[in-house]
């Protein structure tokens, strides 16, 4: 069978951005793509995009035609809501980020608080910062509260073109002096624990499918998870040159994969 490779997974983690959609558009065949890995095993959506909560992700992605619900999806806002119940159970929170992250943090019964009151700062990232916010983020952090970042992506990409990431803000409250007491999101094994315990499979058991060799291929390779490199985002076949990077599988979409088409396994 042609996707006897597949096959062999219970469970896939699968990035969003580059993966299934590009700049709001819907990536072609993405949406048989996933349908056909469901038919192999659990599907769930791992991506560093703090700025929604699951349920309007999961809704946009719903209308656009994907099978996928608020339960099949992991972003960094939940990784970072999740992180903090389990280690520290719930806490009082000031979110520096948009409302996704506000709403994951609720959705998990921490308590939103204003930043004199907040024990931690969750950062991620924000397309209304001003320097007023930064002012609240620095009376925080120097009243006490930890700081936990949702990522560090230094960009965020768009139809026109990319726009500053999360690791503009945090790259913001470090230049104030504040390192992270942990950046949840991919690359870091904290996201790929949680993804997998979604997921409800071990590492072995599943496969990762992103288009970003610096987060989703090398977070994947760390948390002792095979991946699959595809090429409908930000990594071009020309940037892969003569050497495969350490990726099990490289297909030029999430589509061709599905179908078990592969450039190389
Ligand atoms: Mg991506």
């Amino acid at each position: 069978m042609k996707n006897k490779v597949l096959k062999s997974y219970r469970a896939f983690l699968v990035d969003v951005d580059g993966v299934l959609v590009r700049g709001g558009e819907v990536i072609p065949g993405a949406i048989d793509g996933v349908a056909k890995l469901q038919k192999i095993g659990r599907v769930v959506l791992l991506t560093n995009n703090s700025t929604r909560s699951r349920d309007q992700v999961a809704l946009t992605l719903h209308q656009a035609g994907f099978p996928i619900e608020a339960d099949d999806i992991v972003n960094s806002a939940f990784i970072a809501s999740q992180y903090l119940r389990e280690h520290f159970g719930l806490v009082r929170v000031w979110p520096l980020g948009e409302e996704g992250l506000s709403r994951e943090l609720s959705n998990c019964g921490h308590n939103l608080v204003s930043p004199s009151e907040a024990d931690w700062v969750v950062a991620g990232m924000d397309r209304n910062l001003t320097y007023a916010r930064l002012a609240q983020g620095l009376r925080a952090l120097l009243a006490g509260a930890r700081l936990l970042a949702t990522n560090e992506d230094p960009t965020f990409p768009t139809p026109d073109g990319p726009q500053p990431g999360a690791g503009a803000v945090i790259g913001a409250l470090r230049g104030m002096g504040f390192s992270p007491h942990a950046v949840v999101g991919k690359p870091s094994r904290i996201a790929f624990e949680i993804a997998l315990e979604k997921a409800g499979c071990s590492s072995e058991e599943t496969l990762m499918i992103g288009d970003r060799l610096e987060t989703d291929i090398l977070g994947a390779g760390e948390a002792g998870i095979d991946s699959a490199l595809v090429l409908t985002g930000v990594t071009t076949e020309q940037m892969l040159g003569n050497r495969p990077p350490n990726v099990r599988l490289i297909a030029r979409s999430i589509s061709r994969l599905s179908a078990g088409e592969f450039i190389y396994h």
